[in-house]
């Protein structure tokens, strides 16, 4: 587990993952190799949520490593003009689901007091969703096509951000306005955009309010 930023919140983190690390909660811990608490910065304010490890990820115990994750990682660096390491990435079920399916409730439920402990680490102001199932955990939504690009209110002043998962991208490549692809590179940008403002103490109903309008401007200008 990589991480950075705040020394106590990176002990906090570690202490999650050492609790993940021995997790019997559900079957899932009888066929992983490895558990996936997450890596990356303990003070970014926008925490990346993905549904869980894939193959690559079991085995090396990391998050979104495989073709999804260089992807992301690319998207990052490209749109948002981040680096992996400025932000945290993790997923909604720390331990591989078998030929990679979507998890059970049962599943979702036994992992979410790690989740919530991480987000109550980080205290991040916006979190962004990756795919379905993080959608569906945060807001109750399940269309990511309807629910991207908006935002939707969750505990306290957090902000849910959804957007597509790479996983997607790579099996949808065009990339004409208004394709997966186009709408996902736009959100990459509008996340790098939101990352910088709350870094400098924007409030987040402040940066959320401006990203609203700027969405539609973009939109209408052709994403670029
Ligand atoms: N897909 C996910 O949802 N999470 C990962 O960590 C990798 C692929």
């Amino acid at each position: 587990m990589f991480l950075y930023g705040n020394e106590e919140k990176q002990k906090n983190m570690e202490m999650i993952a050492k609790r993940i690390e021995v997790c019997e909660k559900c079957p899932l811990n009888l066929t992983r190799s490895n558990t996936v608490p997450g890596s990356g910065n303990v003070d970014s304010p926008i925490i990346f949520v993905g549904e869980g490890p894939g193959a690559d990820e079991d085995a090396l115990g990391e998050p979104f490593v495989g073709r999804a994750g260089q992807l992301l990682e690319k998207m990052l660096k490209e749109y948002a003009k981040l680096e992996r390491k400025d932000v945290f990435i993790t997923n909604i079920v720390k331990c591989r689901p078998p030929q990679n399916r979507v998890p059970t409730q049962e599943e979702v439920k036994s992992c979410q007091s790690y989740l919530d402990g991480q987000i109550i680490v980080i205290k991040p102001k916006i979190i962004v969703t990756l795919g379905n199932t993080p959608l569906n955990y945060f807001t109750g939504e399940s269309k990511i096509t309807q629910s991207r690009g908006r935002f939707f209110n969750w505990y306290g002043d957090i902000k849910i951000f959804p957007t597509f998962h790479p996983s997607y991208l790579l099996r949808n490549q065009s990339l004409t306005k208004g394709s997966p692809k186009w709408y996902g590179y736009l959100d990459m940008r509008i996340i790098g955009i939101m990352y910088r403002a709350l870094k400098q103490g924007k409030g987040v109903e402040e940066v959320t309010k401006t990203i609203e309008e700027k969405i539609k401007s973009l939109e209408n200008a052709g994403g670029s």
